[in-house]
């Protein structure tokens, strides 16, 4: 399965739900590939350093001659991980791809030959719906969206939702949408559990039933570039995104 994590709001989970997504399948034995398609680089740096980082996934798309596992890293941290990394370089691929007819498919074209080699490909994306977005939205058979549990949580959802109905229409009909994550809960408060009932009256069954509570261990991992697993393998955190790798290999 190749699952797009993506929400044009910023700072809902994202990178924080690829990283610790990638690392669990990794760590039941699933060979995995994560794409980093965010300029930030984020999810790069928990499994890889920036010095063993020569090409990147700008690299890829513009360059006819070069190929995804070309540019592919295998993480010296995490077994069965290997990394697509993003440097800020990416942030000009918009402009570089102006004109080109296959713009939105260079993803896929670049993923084809590699996805009996990596079963589990995680792609995560920029907090925008631009080409980097829909690139990945062609290139993927499955979209989580995580949805921080706030006031604003839906807000921008409906425009996420029609990027992904015009990628249906043609690049991608058998895109689908895996499952709506809530994020950053706080189940204690009654805004809380208001948040959470709004966003199961919107999406149904769509929600997965494991949500990823406030959790500082959480907060604090990417600082040390590690995934939630090794950082704090007993935390709320790591159970909690544990049990959202089982519901993710259920629902594929
Ligand atoms: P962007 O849109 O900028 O790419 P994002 O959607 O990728 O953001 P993250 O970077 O994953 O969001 O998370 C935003 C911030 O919230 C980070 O500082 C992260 O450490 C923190 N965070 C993420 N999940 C949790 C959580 N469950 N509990 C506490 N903090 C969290
Ligand atoms: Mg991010």
């Amino acid at each position: 399965m190749v699952v797009t994590i993506a929400n044009q709001k910023g700072g809902v989970g994202k990178t924080t739900t690829a990283i610790n997504l990638a690392a669990a399948l990794s760590l039941r034995g699933k060979s995995t590939l994560l794409i980093d398609l965010d300029p930030q680089g984020n999810s790069t740096l928990s499994f890889v350093d920036r010095e063993t980082v020569e090409f990147s996934v700008y690299e890829a798309f513009a360059n006819p001659d070069c190929s995804l596992s070309d540019v592919i890293v295998p993480s010296d941290r995490q077994e069965n991980l290997s990394v697509v990394p993003a440097r800020i370089s990416l942030a000009k691929l918009e402009a570089r791809l102006v004109g080109e007819i296959d713009a939105h498919f260079r993803l896929k074209d670049l993923l084809a030959p590699l996805t009996e080699k990596y079963p589990y490909v995680v792609i995560d994306c920029p907090p925008t719906l631009g080409l980097l977005t829909v690139n990945a939205l062609v290139a993927s058979t499955h979209l989580l969206i995580p949805i921080q549990s706030s006031y604003f949580a839906l807000e921008g959802t409906d425009d996420l939702l029609e990027t992904v109905e015009k990628v249906r229409a043609r690049a991608n009909p058998a895109l689908d949408i895996l499952g709506v994550l809530i994020t950053m809960h706080d189940r204690r408060t009654s805004l809380g559990r208001d948040i959470q009932s709004e966003i199961n009256k919107v999406f149904g069954a769509k929600v997965f039933k494991t949500i990823i509570s406030k959790n500082v261990r959480l907060e604090e991992s990417p600082a040390y570039r590690e995934s939630i697993f090794s950082f704090a393998p007993n935390s709320k955190g790591a159970s909690d995104y544990y049990s959202l790798c089982e519901e993710v290999m259920d629902r594929a």
